[in-house]
């Protein structure tokens, strides 16, 4: 017999991405009501609108392949229950009577494609209602929920509501994007969980960076679960408690108290120089990805932004953000770094990072990360391109401000950003509009292996470097960095990946020009005697990391942690490779 009684103290395993632990009640963004735009299309327009609902489709149905291949390593039944659902999900979204109903009201009817799948929605759910049978009314549950991915999809940005969650809640979904991140609020959400996710993805990374507890690849995690429940998100080890008993809820919150005295003891760093024992200063900056994150970096005491992402001012929206725009949100960094520097990413979309205007516009990249994206989209499009320079300069006579270039693969990018960048510059003056003056160094991103390899040449032509180990780590290990199938896999002590890491600072080192570390690494204390062994002297991180990565520089020996990165780089085996660095970072 069915009861309501919550099921009690499950308990499901997933990635822990970002520590922490958050205890409330759960938000499940799959039960939100998604209000539909209606209008009508004009006949030549029906074929394009007939396009738009076929890929909505089609993302409809490799979002259905991946959760199945998630649903694989569920327990027994679940695994196979989980797994019938979701090809009768499937088979709804392939020449179904929901897919050919849609389509035909567009055609005929002139409706744009979210108002004929709700139309279809609910003249199935009318047939269903006259049929007094409990098994055709439980597949109405089914058509609903399919219904409503297909609207999500049609509406690109995918869940509006978080700014309307109740102060306290804890987010479960099925996927959360780096776009959807943006729109979570780190006042109204403590923390948040979802089904797909891996841990270098910039979903994890936003999590970092906004401080909250988050736990990715969490198989199950939506099945038998009510919106209210409570539920433990523990980000340190990559649980979720769902309804769990009281004893465990109680010692939950005592690990959660005494981490906040541990923060608390961490504040009292803000103030304290970065300086190794032996007395050599490290520069610790603050990856931002939105203006709201800045105070998060003075407030964690950053000396500088070490890299803006600024993709993220290209999310949730459908146009694109104009020079001025761009200028006054860059312009305000700038201003309120009070002096301290920010290198000013150009936009990284593309990839994972979709910006609205984007979508369609490209056609569907087999191999979205080898694709049109970063500085590649710029040059193709460098009308972009250069809205953005312009509105970089700008911001420059405001403070000091520097350019870097994602995904540079070859020294011609460099060359011909310059040029660019020199064109810009000469449009600006000509119209006595104040820029920066000097005009900002121009540096890149070595995140390619490629660019690792030619670093000797690209360090003639940039100005500075900043080593991506997330994309190095993903590119030479060909391991997808958002995927939870293989993130066992991904491995930034990788000889490989280490190699090219030194490779690129000795380059950088010998052409007399400043490198830095802003990947994940950066930000894990667990790195720091490596990185800096290896020469580097500049580590920009999300900003809650940065206290944590001054401690663990305050007690190093410089000369020990050279010492030990040699012996490192000797080796050829990871598993050896960690615990020489777990050892030496146990013994100082
Ligand atoms: C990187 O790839 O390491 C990096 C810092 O850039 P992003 O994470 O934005 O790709
Ligand atoms: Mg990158």
């Amino acid at each position: 017999m069915k009861t309501d009684t919550p099921p009690q103290g499950r308990r499901l395993r997933g990635l822990g991405v970002s520590p922490g632990i958050a205890i409330g009640p759960a938000h499940l963004v799959e039960s939100g009501s998604i209000h539909a735009p209606e209008y009508t299309v004009p006949p030549e327009g029906v074929e394009a609108e007939v396009a738009r609902f076929n890929e909505a489709t089609a993302k409809a149905r490799r979002q259905i392949k991946k959760l199945k291949s998630k649903a694989l390593v569920l327990p027994g039944s679940a695994s196979e229950e989980v797994g019938f659902l979701l090809d009768a999900h499937l088979a709804m979204m392939t020449n179904s009577r929901l897919t050919r109903g849609v389509e035909r009201r567009i055609k005929e009817e002139g409706l744009n494609a979210e108002a004929a799948v709700q139309a279809e929605i609910t003249a199935i759910a009318e047939t269903f209602a006259g049929m007094d049978d409990a098994y055709l009314a439980a597949r109405m549950t089914d058509v609903r929920e399919v219904g409503r991915r297909l609207m999500r999809n049609l509406m690109q940005h995918e869940y509006q509501g978080f700014g309307m969650l109740p102060e306290g809640s804890v987010i479960l979904a099925e996927e959360l994007t780096p776009a959807d991140t943006a729109l979570i609020d780190p006042r109204r959400v403590l923390g948040f969980a979802s089904v797909l996710g891996g841990a270098e993805g910039h979903t994890a990374i936003m999590a970092r960076s906004l401080g909250l507890p988050a736990v990715l690849g969490v198989p199950g995690l939506l099945t038998n679960v009510r919106n209210g429940a409570t539920v433990i998100v523990d980000g340190v080890e990559g649980v979720v408690h769902i309804d769990p008993p009281p004893e465990l809820l109680e010692s939950y919150r005592s690990r959660q108290a005494e981490r906040e005295r541990e923060r608390e003891k961490l504040k009292g760093l803000r103030r304290l120089p970065s300086v190794t024992r032996d007395g050599t200063t490290v520069s610790l900056q603050a990856n931002l990805e939105l203006p709201r994150d800045l105070d998060h970096a003075l407030e964690n005491g950053a000396q500088g932004i070490g890299l803006l992402r600024t993709e993220f001012l290209f999310m949730n929206r459908q146009d694109l953000p104009d020079e001025d725009e761009q200028y006054h949100v860059l312009r305000a960094i700038v201003q309120g770094m009070d002096g301290r520097p920010v290198t000013a990413r150009t936009m990284d979309v593309g990839g994972e990072k979709l910006a609205g205007w984007m979508a369609g516009r490209y056609g569907e990249p087999a191999n979205p990360a080898l694709s049109l994206r970063a500085v590649r989209l710029g040059l193709r499009e460098p009308k972009l391109l250069e809205v953005q320079l312009a509105a970089m300069l700008r911001a420059g006579a405001h403070g000091p401000l520097r350019i870097l270039l994602p995904m540079i693969c070859s020294v011609s990018e460099v060359v011909r950003v310059r040029e660019i960048m020199g064109q810009v510059a000469r449009r600006l003056r000509r119209r006595n509009v104040r820029i920066a003056d000097p005009l900002p160094p121009l540096g890149v991103m070595i995140e390619v292996p490629g660019a690792a390899l030619s670093a000797d040449a690209l360090a003639h032509a940039a100005d500075f470097f900043s080593i991506g180990t997330n994309d190095l780590t993903q590119y030479t290990l060909a391991i997808d960095r958002a995927d939870d199938q293989v993130a066992a896999l991904y491995d930034p002590l990788h000889p490989a990946v280490l190699r090219l890491i030194q490779f690129t600072v000795e380059a950088a080192l010998r052409s007399r020009i400043p490198v830095a570390v802003c990947g994940e690494i950066a930000g894990d204390p667990r790195y720091a005697a490596l990185l800096l062994g290896l020469g580097v002297r500049d580590l920009s991180m999300a900003p809650p990391s940065i206290p944590i990565v001054k401690r663990r520089i305050r007690n190093l020996d410089l000369v020990e942690a050279s010492r030990r990165a040699r012996v490192i780089m000797d080796q050829s085996d990871s598993g050896r490779i960690a615990t020489l660095l777990d050892d030496f970072n146990a013994l100082s």
